[in-house]
C-alpha cells in the first residue's frame, strides 16, 4: 500500500483551471444547469419587469436563491447598461465582492475585470469596459466623495441589507439623496431650458423641439437611478417605508429539513467542542461536508492547526479529512478553496467568520456548527471607546447558520450551547450604527457636504450622544473646525484617505515628524490582524523567534522591524535573482522563500502579505497628496513623538497596582498578553485598539513620555488639567 509511506498531511489540492478543453467545456454545461436549476431563474421576467417599474425595489429572498450572481446579469442582459452604464452591487464584505465576482464571470465566461469586475479598498479589478461591478458598501460611499450623482451607474443594488453595516446604513440614505439630486436635475435643466426657448429667439415650432430635445439630453445625462435592496431577512417593512411605502417582492428559495442538536450543558470552550464536534462528525456521520462559525482569523488558523494535529492521531483511513479557511483577509487567490469539491473520498471541513451566513453559499454542506458567537464592534459614547468584543448570535443568525446545513438535502446543524441558552437570544443584532464609533462615516458625510448630520436622513438614527462624541473627536484631531466644517488642509486630507481617521491623522503629522515611512509601514501592519502566530504547541519557539524584533520601545516599532526584516530579505533575493528573465518565476520564487522565513520566524504570511498590499497603496494615496515622505532612520524617538501626537486619546498611564487607566475614558485596563510590552514597568503608553474579554486589553502598544502629552496635545491635556 503506497499510502502507508506518505507523512505528509492531506493538503487541498484543488484547482480552478480545467484541465483540458473538454474539461471547459463540461464545466460550462454545469454551471449552466446550476444556473438554471436556481430558485430565480423562474422568476427572471418577472423581476426584470419590477425593475422597469419601479425606481426603488426591496427584494427579500433565502440565502442561496440566487439573488447576488444572477439579478445583475438579468439586467444586463435586459438592456440597463446602455449607454454605457454600469450595474453596482455593493456587499459589506471584501471576500462575497470577490468572490461574487469570480464566479459572475466564470458564468459569463469572461475574464475577470473586463465586462464583470470587482473593486474593494486597496484592490482593483475593473476596467473601463466592466459593466457588472461587485464592491463594498465602503467603496461606493467613497466613489461618492469623486462623483456626487453616481453618474456611471444606472442601477445600484445594495446587498445584504440585513446585515446594517454602518456603510450600508449610510449609503441607503445617501442614494436616497441621489435618486433626488438627479431628478431635480432633469426639472432644473428643463426649467431653464424653457426659459431660453421663450426669450423669442426662437420661432414657436422650433421651441418645441428645442424643448423635448433637451429634456432627452438631460435624460441621458441623469437618467433616473434605479435602486434595489436586497435581503435576507424576511422584514422588508422598515427598508420600504424608508423610502415612502417602496415595492417589496419574496423570492423563494429551496430549503430541506435540518435536525437541530443542542449541548446539554452550556461549554466553557467553544472552540475545543468545535474540535471535539468536527471528528464526531467525520468519524461518525455519513458523507457531507462540514461547515464551523468561528470569531476570526486568529481563532480559525488555530482550529485549523489543531485539525491538523489531531488528524495526524487517525490512523491513516480516517485522515480524508480536509480544511478551508475564509475570512475577509484572506488573501484572494485562496479564497476560492472553499467553493472547490475536496478530492475523491474526503469530507471538507469549511472553518468560515459569520461571512458564510448570508454573504457567500458554499456548495456541499450537509453539517453546520454553530458556537453561537460574533466578534462584534461596541461603542461606549459616554468614554468615547470603541472595543471589539466576542458576543453571543442572535436568534436570525442562528436560523440562518442551521439554515446553511439544508440547501442540497436534509442536514444537521450542532449548536454548541443548551437549548435553553437560545431562547434568551436576541432577535436580531443591533444596526452597527448604534454600536460604533461614527467618526469615520461622519468624516466623510462632511466630505460629501452634508453638514448636518443630526438631521441626516439615517435609516436608524444613532445616538445624539455617539454622534457628539465623534463629532468631538474628529474635532480634536483637527480635521473640524470651530464651526464644524471640514478643515483645510487637515480635514480634506484626512476625509481622502481611506483609513481611520486617527490612522490618517498619523500620516499627515508624521510627513511633518520626518518619520512618514515608518509610519506607513505601521499603519499597514496595524490594518491586517495578527502578524505574528503562537501555536499552542510551540509556544516557546515563538517566543524566542519574536525575541528576534522585538523593540523595548513597543509594538509599532517591532512590526516596522518585521516588515523592514521581510523586505530586506527580498531585496537582496530580488537582486540575486536578477539574471532571470522570467518576472513571474521570479516571483514564485520569492513567494516560497518568504514563506519559509515566516514559518520559521513565526510569523503569518498571509497577514504580512496582505500588510504589503496595503503598504503599496497607502503609498499611492500619500504620494498623490504631495505628503513629503522620509525617514526618522535610528532616531525613533521622532516617531515615538508622533504616535503620541496622533493617538494621544488613546494614552494609557500606569496606576500604583501595576493596572493601567485609559486617560480619555478613565477605564482600568492591561496591557495584552501578545504586546511585547506586557509585563514591562513602562510608565505612560499609546494603544491601537481595545479589546474586551473577561478583561479590557489594550494591544499594540509603544511607550511614550507622558509630558509628551501636554506638549503635542494641549487642546486636550491641558484642558484636562
Ligand atoms: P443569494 O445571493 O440568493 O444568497 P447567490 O447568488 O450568492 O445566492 O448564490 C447562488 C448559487 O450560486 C448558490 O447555490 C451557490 O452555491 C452558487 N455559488 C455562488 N458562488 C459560487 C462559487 N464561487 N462557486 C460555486 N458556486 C457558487
Ligand atoms: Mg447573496
Amino acid at each position: 500500500n503506497t499510502t502507508q509511506t506518505r507523512k505528509q498531511k492531506p493538503v487541498l489540492k484543488l484547482s480552478n483551471q480545467p484541465r483540458c478543453a473538454a474539461d471547459a467545456i463540461s464545466r460550462r454545461e454545469i454551471v449552466k444547469k446550476q444556473r438554471e436549476s436556481l430558485p430565480i431563474a423562474s422568476v427572471k421576467e418577472r423581476l426584470v419587469q419590477e425593475v422597469k417599474n419601479h425606481d426603488v425595489l426591496i427584494i427579500v429572498g433565502e440565502t442561496g436563491s440566487g439573488k447576488t450572481t444572477q439579478l445583475p446579469q438579468f439586467l444586463f442582459n435586459a438592456g440597463f447598461c446602455s449607454n454605457g452604464k454600469v450595474i453596482g452591487i455593493t456587499q459589506p464584505r471584501r471576500v462575497a465582492a470577490i468572490t461574487v465576482a469570480k464566479r459572475v464571470a466564470e458564468e459569463c465566461g469572461v475574464e475577470l475585470g473586463l465586462k464583470v469586475g470587482y473593486s474593494i479598498r486597496f484592490d482593483d479589478k475593473t476596467s473601463s469596459s466592466t459593466r457588472i461591478k461587485y464592491m463594498t458598501d465602503g467603496l461606493l460611499l467613497r466613489e461618492a466623495l469623486l462623483d456626487p450623482y453616481l453618474s456611471r451607474y444606472s442601477v445600484i443594488i445594495v446587498d445584504e441589507a440585513h446585515e446594517r453595516t454602518v456603510h450600508t446604513d449610510v449609503l441607503l440614505g445617501l442614494l436616497k439623496n441621489v435618486q433626488r439630486a438627479r431628478l431635480k436635475s432633469v426639472i432644473d435643466h428643463a426649467v431653464v431650458s424653457n426659459k431660453k426657448a421663450s426669450n423669442g429667439i426662437t420661432k414657436e415650432n422650433e421651441k418645441g423641439a428645442e424643448c423635448t430635445n433637451f429634456l432627452k439630453q438631460c435624460q441621458r445625462k441623469f437618467p433616473p437611478l434605479k435602486l434595489i435592496i436586497m435581503s435576507a431577512s424576511l422584514d422588508a417593512r422598515l427598508f420600504s417605508e424608508y423610502f415612502g411605502g417602496a415595492r417589496a417582492v419574496h423570492v423563494e428559495g429551496r430549503q430541506h429539513h435540518v435536525d437541530i442538536f443542542y449541548t446539554l450543558h452550556a461549554e466553557t470552550d467553544y472552540v475545543d467542542a468545535a474540535l471535539i464536534t468536527i471528528f464526531q462528525i467525520h468519524l461518525e456521520e455519513g458523507p457531507g461536508d462540514i461547515l464551523v462559525f468561528l470569531t476570526g482569523q486568529e481563532e480559525i488558523e488555530g482550529v485549523e492547526r489543531l485539525v491538523q494535529e489531531q488528524l495526524q492521531k487517525l490512523p491513516e483511513e480516517s485522515r480524508k479529512l480536509v480544511t478551508a479557511p475564509i475570512f475577509s483577509s484572506l488573501p484572494s487567490e485562496q479564497q476560492m478553496r472553499v467553493f472547490m469539491p475536496a478530492p475523491a473520498g474526503h469530507r471538507k471541513v469549511i472553518l468560515a467568520t459569520n461571512i458564510a451566513e448570508t454573504s457567500v453559499t458554499i456548495p456541499g454542506i450537509k453539517y453546520v456548527i454553530d458556537p453561537g458567537f460574533i466578534k462584534a464592534r461596541s461603542y461606549d459614547p459616554v468614554k468615547g471607546m470603541e472595543s471589539l468584543i466576542i458576543i453571543p448570535t442572535s436568534k436570525a443568525q442562528a436560523l440562518q447558520r442551521s439554515g446553511r446545513a439544508g440547501r442540497e438535502g436534509p442536514g444537521k446543524c450542532f449548536r454548541l450551547y443548551p437549548e435553553s441558552e437560545f431562547e434568551k437570544l436576541e432577535d436580531s443584532t443591533k444596526p452597527e450604527i448604534k454600536r460604533c464609533n461614527l467618526s469615520n462615516v461622519i468624516l466623510q458625510l462632511k466630505a460629501l457636504g452634508v453638514d448636518d448630520i443630526i438631521g441626516f436622513d439615517f435609516l436608524e438614527k444613532p445616538s445624539r450622544a455617539a454622534i457628539q462624541k465623534s463629532l468631538e473627536e474628529l474635532f480634536l484631531l483637527g480635521a473640524l473646525t470651530d464651526d464644524c466644517k471640514l478643515s483645510d488642509p487637515v480635514g480634506h486630507q484626512m476625509a481622502r484617505l481611506p483609513l481611520d481617521p486617527i490612522y490618517s491623522k498619523a500620516l499627515i503629522l508624521a510627513s511633518q515628524f520626518n518619520c512618514l515611512e515608518e509610519m506607513l509601514i505601521a499603519v499597514s501592519m496595524l490594518s491586517v490582524e495578527s502578524i505574528f502566530y503562537n501555536p499552542r504547541e510551540k509556544s516557546e519557539e515563538a517566543k524566542t523567534a519574536k525575541k528576534c524584533f522585538a523593540s523595548p520601545d513597543g509594538d509599532h516599532l517591532t512590526l516596522i522591524n518585521v516588515y523592514r526584516a521581510a523586505d530586506e530579505l527580498l531585496q537582496k533575493r530580488r537582486m540575486e535573482l536578477g539574471i532571470e528573465r522570467n518576472e513571474k518565476d521570479i516571483k514564485g520564487k520569492n513567494e516560497k522563500i518568504l514563506r519559509k522565513w515566516c514559518r520559521e520566524n513565526f510569523i503569518n504570511s498571509r497577514s504580512l502579505r496582505h500588510a504589503c498590499d496595503i503598504h503599496s497603496q497607502i503609498r499611492g494615496h500619500v504620494e498623490q497628496m504631495g505628503l513629503p515622505i522620509s525617514s526618522c532612520g535610528d532616531d525613533t524617538l521622532q516617531f515615538r513623538r508622533c504616535l503620541a501626537a496622533s493617538f494621544f486619546l488613546n494614552a494609557a498611564l500606569k496606576q500604583p497596582e501595576g493596572t493601567y487607566r485609559a486617560l480619555a475614558s478613565g477605564q482600568v485596563v492591561q496591557i495584552h498578553p501578545t504586546s511585547v510590552l506586557h509585563q514591562s514597568k513602562v510608565e505612560c503608553v499609546i494603544f491601537d485598539e481595545l479589546v474586551q474579554t473577561s478583561q479590557k486589553y489594550i494591544r499594540n502598544t509603544t511607550r511614550i513620555d507622558y509630558l509628551w502629552l501636554t506638549e503635542l496635545a494641549p487642546h486636550y491635556y491641558a484642558m484636562q488639567g
